[in-house]
Parts: C-alpha cells; sequence; structure tokens
C-alpha cells in the first residue's frame, strides 16, 4: 500500500524523541557491581565495600557518608554521638524554589540527620579524640547555625577533655537559606579553633571530595595539620566561575588536592586506607596520649547535653 507522504512526515512527528546521549541499560544486575566513574571498570560491590570504598584497581575515592567516615577512623567503627537533636529553625523564613523549612523537613527525613555535622567521640588508635564529620547528603553538607554550633561545642568539648579534634569537611560551603547567619559561622568556629590552640591541643583537618566555599575559607584550611583526601576538589568558588570571572584557562589539576599541596596550600595528600595510621601518628607527634585502658567511654551520655 503506498503510503501519503505527508501521512508519513506527520506520524513521524509523533514518535518520542530518543536522546543520542541516552544511557544503554546496564546488564549487571543493579546493586551488585558498580562501575568506577575514573577508570571506567566494573567493581564488584563487596570488593569496594572491603576497600573502604576506594577503587581496588585505580584508587578511586568513592564518596562516603559521615557515619562512615567516623566509622573507618574510630577503633571498632565504635563512637558516641553528641549534640544530635540540634536543629534549624529557620531563622530567616527563607523560600527559594520552595520554602526552607520544608526542604529541612524533607532532608531530616530522607538522611535521618537534623544537620549537616555529626559530632562524635571515642578513640583512634588507642587515643582518646572529638571527631566531628560533615554529611554531604544534608543540604551539600552546607554549614548553617546548627553546623556551626555544633562544630563550635566539638572543639569545647575537647578543650574540656583535653582532647585533640578532627574535622572531616565535605561541604559546598555556608547554607545560603541562612544567609549572613550561616557566615558568621566561619568566625565563631575559627574562633573556638583559637581557643583550642591557646590551649595547646592539636587539630587536624581532613579535606575530602568536595570541600568549598565558607568552609574551606575557613577551619578547614586551620588545622595544625591539614590533610586532604587524593584528587579532592577543593577551593572557595569553584574552576566554572573562576574561569568566566578572569577569562583564563586554569592550569590542569587545578583546585585538586595534590596541586594544592604541590603549592603549599595543603600539608598532605592521603588515601583513605591509610588515613587512620597517618592521622595516629601525627597526634602521637603532637603530644597525644593514650586513654587509660582502665575507663570506659562512659561520658557521652552526660555530655550530650549542652556544655554551656
Ligand atoms: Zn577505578
Amino acid at each position: 500500500m503506498l503510503q501519503c507522504p505527508v501521512m508519513a512526515w506527520f506520524k513521524k512527528a509523533r514518535k518520542p524523541i530518543t536522546s543520542v546521549t541516552a544511557e544503554k541499560p546496564s546488564r549487571v544486575p543493579e546493586g551488585l557491581w558498580v562501575k568506577c566513574p575514573d577508570c571506567g571498570n566494573p567493581v564488584y560491590k563487596k570488593d569496594l565495600q572491603g576497600n573502604l570504598n576506594v577503587c581496588p584497581k585505580c584508587a578511586h575515592h568513592f564518596r562516603l557518608n559521615a557515619a562512615e567516615r567516623l566509622a573507618a577512623l574510630f577503633d571498632g567503627g565504635e563512637y558516641v554521638e553528641h549534640f544530635r537533636d540540634l536543629r534549624s529553625t529557620d531563622p530567616l523564613q527563607f523560600t527559594d524554589t520552595k520554602p526552607y523549612r520544608e526542604r529541612l523537613q524533607k532532608t531530616i527525613e530522607s538522611t535521618g540527620m537534623n544537620d549537616s555535622v555529626v559530632v562524635a567521640t571515642g578513640r583512634l588508635d588507642g587515643l582518646d579524640v572529638v571527631i566531628a564529620a560533615m554529611e554531604y547528603a544534608f543540604i551539600g553538607g552546607s554549614m548553617g547555625v546548627v553546623a556551626g554550633e555544633k562544630l563550635t561545642r566539638a572543639v569545647e568539648m575537647a578543650l574540656e577533655r583535653r582532647q585533640p579534634v578532627l574535622i572531616i569537611s565535605c561541604s559546598g560551603g555556608a547554607r545560603m537559606m541562612e544567609g549572613a547567619l550561616s557566615l558568621m559561622q566561619m568566625a565563631k568556629v575559627s574562633a573556638a579553633l583559637a581557643r583550642l590552640d591557646r590551649a595547646r591541643l592539636p587539630y587536624i583537618s581532613i579535606l575530602t571530595d568536595p570541600t568549598t566555599g565558607g568552609v574551606t575559607a575557613s577551619f578547614a584550611m586551620l588545622g595544625d595539620l591539614n590533610i586532604a583526601a587524593p584528587k579532592a576538589l577543593i577551593g572557595f568558588a569553584g574552576p566554572r566561575l573562576i574561569e568566566q570571572t578572569i577569562r583564563q584557562k586554569l592550569p590542569e589539576g587545578f583546585q585538586r588536592s595534590e596541586f594544592l599541596v604541590e603549592h603549599g596550600m595543603l600539608d598532605l595528600v592521603v588515601d583513605r586506607r591509610d588515613m587512620k595510621a597517618v592521622v595516629a601518628r601525627a597526634l602521637r607527634f603532637m603530644g597525644a596520649e593514650l586513654a587509660p585502658a582502665a575507663v570506659p567511654e562512659q561520658a557521652g551520655v552526660a555530655v550530650a547535653a549542652p556544655t554551656r
């Protein structure tokens, strides 16, 4: 049967448009294998998990959540969490594409956390430490009033207990929905760290992918030792924004850990699998002492109440 050309053209227009870049359906069962975004090799998920989520083939560091980062550092993965109940009150009644209050509620439900920082105490290679880890899944790990308060309390708790502090940064920077109040956290946390410094207690900053904005511009760069994860994006403004502003091509690897160490911005790049050993060695060098074995960690419950 002959087809009317107009008819054919009309039919064609009704076909759904398929994208050239549409991904082909993966033949590997969902959840068992992961494709490494760096080397492209398929990695068995169990192998990955047994390797601290580092690709066994090319050492690409997959992103961890805050709880996984803490578990990787504390002895036996055990720690006590503090100040868990602090929540933002939406001080500016902020609305962008949706009300901030709504965004917060949704994120709290999806992450099971109340804000982007987890403060924990426990032992790292036998040393008593306070560790605060930032959670990227919580509105980009952004630093609002609650994050600032929790980090400050973490430092104050370390001061009280005379213990070293570690902050693991993973953040897009200040939380714009809290405006200037979130910017004030830069000064607040920095001031607490200055008190820690005067008390001659060590602070080690661990910068992971990504650490940007106000976090980089304050406490993440204030460590007695600033250690970065391999190939992590670390900077203030992002590379695209800088390129557009200065109208110049940026050098290869700009704002990546290795580049920053080479140019004196950071002290070390450490593979996640070596992180605990390196931190423990550094803390011992800085004079941290082993916790007495006879005293088990019980203070967590008591200290979980506000210290001020
Ligand atoms: Zn890989």
